[in-house]
């Protein structure tokens, strides 16, 4: 265990919610921060039923210009908190932390309470960093720097002040907010943080980026964590919708290893690659062991492999990478995942007639095991063009696939065995809901293998089900390919009814 401590921060319009959400998050905190800013003005003084906590609290009243809805006049907060502080013998007589921004220098301790001194950058990551600590960790203050990090790469100076406080021996909580900061939530408590904030459920977010507390708890463990821990990410351009984080860290729970996976939401994969993973020039020590790799770097991250395997260089992408002695290794489980659920569903697919929708990525991982068992496939693209090196590279026969803008006849697959559908139509956001297919052009096929996993049911499978033909949803390609993930990390057979149910859990 370290040292760090959760701070679930709470804060709704009415005090009373307030009060509820305080109560909800006993369990869950080390320390409740209450933001007084969220709340209705006239019900912020209602210091003793917000004080009945079991839990230190943390005392907020943050101004807009810092990210919270108190107006930002400086007169006005010095004033509220002198009523709430100075006025108010409730406070005086608990242990209470207080939050007090960088420029409310005539606010200091009024007995034994502890002082978080916090500065905010919600627009990105000021240059001198270093000068604000300096002038925000004075008088045995805990100095809060919270910045909005836009790259993975923005979070860089964020985090060294770690180093720099653990030299000077002062206490930090450095945050980079935002999806590309997550992982600065879930390792700072491992590297000497303070404290990390958790949002109460997730939902209930206070700021950018917030991990919920249970998750911080049961999925990434963060107070088991050390600096010792290896560490495991999905590199993406965009995290946020990721199951893998639930799965893996199933994984490594069940075999309790000193492992944790995070989100590193990726824009510059140069830049990642250069500053924060290859030993010669990397500007942070977080122990990488591997990553998940995922749209739009499953191509772009070739160029920075020491070590590609035959399956991955065949597809042309890698959704895997392993780190052994500071060089990089590349894989491709994807096609594995892919055919694993569907021999067992199918049996032998020798010569069997299989359409595949779609031309990206995953069709070529798709493409790529269903040639290696000798079916007989059909690629079905809307441009045919741009799917012409698909062509070449696997030999395989293209069709037009109409789209409702091309308004040409919908395609009859009739002649076919199984249809795979690996375009993102369907998918969650403004896919969801579309089909490749309806059922009319499902009826005689033996069986409909959607890729798509979120949602759980998509409406391909619904119009599999109108045409009574058995199916396969994406969940199950997922936990394939993550399973033989872990067992090239680890090289263990992994939990594969654990990592269902936490990626289940998760989608429900
Ligand atoms: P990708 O490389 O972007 O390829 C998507 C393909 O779908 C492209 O050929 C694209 O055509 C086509 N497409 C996109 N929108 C379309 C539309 N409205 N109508 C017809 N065709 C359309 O993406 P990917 O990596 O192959 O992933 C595709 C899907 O598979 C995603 O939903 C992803 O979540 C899913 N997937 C699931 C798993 C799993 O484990 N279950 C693994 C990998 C991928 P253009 O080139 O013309 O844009």
């Amino acid at each position: 265990m370290n040292k760090g401590k959760i701070c679930v921060s709470v804060g709704a319009e009415t005090a009373d919610e307030t009060i509820a959400q305080i109560k909800r998050a006993q369990d869950s905190a080390d320390v409740i921060e209450i933001r007084f800013d969220c709340i209705e003005p006239e019900q912020t003084f209602k210091t003793s039923a917000y004080l009945a906590s079991e839990k230190p609290l943390l005392l907020t009243y943050r101004p807009q210009e810092q990210g919270g809805k108190a107006v930002n006049d400086l007169d006005n907060r010095q004033a509220w908190w002198t009523e709430l502080v100075i006025n108010n013998e409730m406070v005086e007589t608990r242990n209470l932390w207080f939050d007090y921004e960088y420029d409310l220098t005539n606010l200091r301790k009024v007995s034994n309470q502890m002082i978080i001194r916090s500065f905010h950058d919600f627009s990105g990551v000021p240059k001198n960093l270093p000068e604000i600590f300096e002038s925000l960790s004075v008088e045995s203050e805990i100095a809060k720097i919270a910045v909005k990090a836009d790259d993975i790469t923005d979070t860089i100076a964020v985090w060294n002040l770690l180093e720099k406080a653990k030299a000077e021996n002062k206490p930090i909580i450095p945050i980079a907010m935002g999806e590309a900061g997550k992982w600065t939530r879930i390792l700072g408590l491992a590297h000497g943080a303070l404290m990390t904030y958790a949002a109460l459920e997730s939902g209930k977010e206070t700021a950018p980026g917030q991990v919920s507390a249970q998750d911080l708890i049961e999925v990434y463990r963060v107070k088991e964590l050390n600096e010792e821990t290896e560490v495991y990410g999905i590199l993406g351009g965009n995290t946020s919708v990721s199951l893998s984080p639930y799965i893996h860290n199933e994984a490594f729970k069940f075999h309790n290893l000193n492992a944790v996976f995070v989100p590193l939401q990726t824009k510059d994969l140069n830049g990642f690659m250069r500053r924060m993973v290859k030993p010669e020039t990397r500007e942070v020590e977080l122990n990488f062991k591997g990553f998940a790799v995922t749209i739009p770097h499953k191509q772009s991250i070739i160029k920075h492999l020491d070590f590609i395997d035959e399956t991955a260089r065949k597809i042309g992408a890698v959704n895997t990478v392993k780190i052994i002695d500071g060089k990089l290794h590349g894989y491709n489980t994807d096609a594995h995942g892919f055919i694993e659920p569907l021999k067992t569903c199918y049996g032998d697919l020798t010569a069997v007639k299989v359409a595949v929708l779609g031309a990206g990525g995953a069709a070529r991982a798709c493409l790529y095991a269903l040639q290696k068992e000798d079916a007989n496939v059909t690629i079905f693209a809307r441009d045919l063009s741009k799917s012409q090196k698909l062509v070449e590279d696997f030999q395989v026969e293209l069709k037009e696939l109409p789209t409702a803008k091309t308004q040409k006849p919908k395609t009859d697959f009739k002649d076919f065995d199984i249809l795979v559908n690996t375009t993102p139509l369907g998918m969650r956001g403004e896919a969801e809901g579309e089909t490749p297919a309806v059922a009319a052009q499902l009826a005689g096929l033996q069986l409909v293998y959607d890729l798509v996993y979120v949602p759980f049911k998509t409406r391909l499978l619904a119009e599999a089900d109108l045409a009574e033909v058995p199916k396969i949803g994406g969940l199950a390609m997922l936990i394939a390919q993550a399973m033989e993930q872990q067992k090239i990390w680890t090289g263990r057979d992994a939990p594969m009814l654990e990592m269902s149910r936490a990626a289940l859990k998760r989608l429900r």
